[in-house]
């Protein structure tokens, strides 16, 4: 029978998600609502020195904010989950909280010749250090060196016994076998061999905080949570061959996982690694949600920019992922049905913010246009107007008291959408709809307003306040457009003249289309205005 599909998104929190994180997030929730599996959230906090306060609840609301929900890790309450349960039988899901666990595991490892008690002081280690740089070499802890430091290897037994008992400094190293070729498959990268001279003796276990290294914890919590793919980033290939020499070590090899490295996201120009800095530096976001660190800076997300999370989720997912054919929307389900890993590409994903927006834009449109104006309804109280009832309201406006139905707003809503890209841009286009110009562009004024166009103008408006037809976007331009060329007057210009007496410029909305949400009295209204103003 083959096993179920369990995979775990493992961020330390150490600040806010980078958006290379939230994609692996996702690949591993794609991966494991593909296959009926499971996906894990495991928060790994064991290098007490990185914890940064807030990033645990950071992480777990932009998650939510994704869409990207744990069957695991995460209780109802959006809380980790620290006690176990029959839906959460793991738990604690946070390393800190499993402490007690790892030391047996890094003892076991000694016992079994796999590992040994380091006893070196960071200044025995330094002054180790300085003395490989003097003959231009870089020190490693490992089998060049190993026999020449303080451990359980060159000490005698009485003194370990001695030193484990008395001092709090030591640690437990993984002893790295000699010239041993690790032979590993990822699932995206295929067959790699690394041959173990070459690397050095990791910490393991620290006596000094009682607490694993990464490396130790997440071998052992893998394999206690039954992970049966680790999904992650590229940054962690080079640590492979140890974690396979760990399952080696502790015989776990009949159920170590598949591993699957995922290559990195790429500045939009270059060839560089989109770091936490670029979003501020290049002006687009590279954090899911808005984020204070703890000295008060700032750094932008893609929520507090106006992105549609489906957009995002959509975006990001084809961040190194093809369907195979050149489709490029995608919904959740979707994704979770195309998804494969052997389209997950090898090299680098450059990423393009004109694409992100490309994608918001897409999805803005597809937006029925009643949730568009219940999201709008936010952006327009920002400017002073308020909406009045709800989806079965009529339409009605009032422009004195800027008040509008809410059916007025969805009308407005789906003749504008096309012309934005977030939700908060519909306002220009529509603030015609809801305000009078309160000033007129003054290089649009000079242009337009001429004393021979006015008179036009005025003449069209006449025209237009008798106009006893009904007051929509069709008969109305077929009326107005008919009473121009009537008259021969050049279309332009007068076109022109009324819209900067409507909208302030000469630039926006189809003239019939305004005067269809305005109606006659704004009319009369706005051209008075403009008269006084002249
Ligand atoms: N805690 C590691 C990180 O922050 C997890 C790496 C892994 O998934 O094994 O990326």
């Amino acid at each position: 029978m083959e096993k179920r599909t369990r995979v775990r998104f493992a961020p330390s929190p150490t600040g806010p998600l980078h958006m290379g994180g939230v994609r692996t997030a996702l690949y591993n929730y794609l991966f494991a609502r593909q296959r009926g599996g499971d996906f894990i959230l495991r928060i790994e906090d064991t290098d007490s020195h990185r914890f940064v306060p807030g990033a645990e609840a950071y992480i777990i609301e932009a998650l939510k904010w994704c869409g990207i929900t744990p069957d695991e890790g995460v209780d109802e309450n959006g809380k980790v989950v620290e006690t176990a349960s029959e839906k959460h039988p793991h738990a604690p899901y946070r390393q800190s909280q499993r402490k007690g666990l790892y030391r047996q595991y890094a003892e076991q490892l000694v016992a079994n010749g796999y590992a040994y008690y380091a006893f070196d002081t960071p200044e025995e280690l330094e002054k180790a250090r300085a003395e490989a740089e003097k003959d231009g070499k870089t020190f490693i802890y490992g089998l060049p060196t190993r026999m020449g430091l303080r451990n359980s290897l060159t000490l005698s037994a009485e003194e370990t016994a001695r030193l484990i008992e008395e001092t709090t400094g030591w640690t437990i190293r993984f002893k790295m076998p000699a010239d041993t070729v690790v032979k590993m498959d990822d699932m995206i990268r295929g067959h790699i061999e690394v041959n173990t001279d070459t690397l050095d003796d990791k910490v393991l276990w620290k006596r000094s905080d009682e607490l694993p290294t990464y490396h130790l914890a997440n071998i052992v919590d893998d394999h206690l949570m039954e992970i049966t793919e680790v999904i992650r980033g590229e940054e962690w290939l080079p640590s492979l061959p140890l974690h396979y020499m760990l399952y080696k070590a502790f015989g776990w090899e009949d159920t170590m996982p598949r591993f699957a490295h995922l290559s990195l996201l790429l500045k939009p120009v270059g060839n560089g690694k989109l770091s936490k800095r670029d979003g501020d530096k290049l002006g687009f976001p590279v954090f899911p949600l808005k984020w204070t660190n703890p000295e008060g800076e700032v750094s932008r997300g893609y929520r507090e920019d106006g992105y549609f999370p489906e957009a995002f989720v959509n975006m990001l997912a084809m961040l190194g992922w093809n369907p195979g054919n050149d489709r490029e929307l995608f919904s959740m389900d979707e994704l979770v049905e195309a998804f494969s890993m052997d389209k997950v590409q090898k090299a680098g994903a450059k990423f393009n913010p004109e694409k992100a927006k490309w994608y918001n834009r897409e999805y803005l449109r597809m937006k029925d246009d009643a949730d568009l104006t219940e999201l709008f309804k936010p952006v327009l109280e920002a400017h002073g107007i308020s909406v009045t009832g709800g989806p079965q309201s009529p339409l009605s406006s009032d422009f004195e008291k800027g008040e509008f139905s809410w059916s007025y707003v969805k009308k407005v809503v789906k003749l504008v959408k096309e012309r934005a890209t977030f939700v908060q841009d519909m306002w220009t286009p529509a603030e015609s709809l809801f305000k009078a110009p309160v000033e007129y562009v003054e290089k649009d004024w000079a242009k337009f307003w001429t004393a021979e166009n006015a008179e036009m103008a005025g003449k069209a408006v006449d025209f237009l306040l008798a106009f006893n037809g009904p007051f929509e976007k069709e008969p109305v331009e077929t009326a107005l457009v008919g009473f121009i060329k009537d008259n021969e007057w050049p279309m332009g210009k007068v076109m022109n003249c009324l819209r900067l007496v409507l909208t302030g410029s000469a630039s926006g909305l189809g003239i019939a289309d305004i005067l269809s949400f305005i109606g006659k009295d704004e009319l009369k209204k706005r051209f008075a205005s403009a008269r006084a103003k002249a």
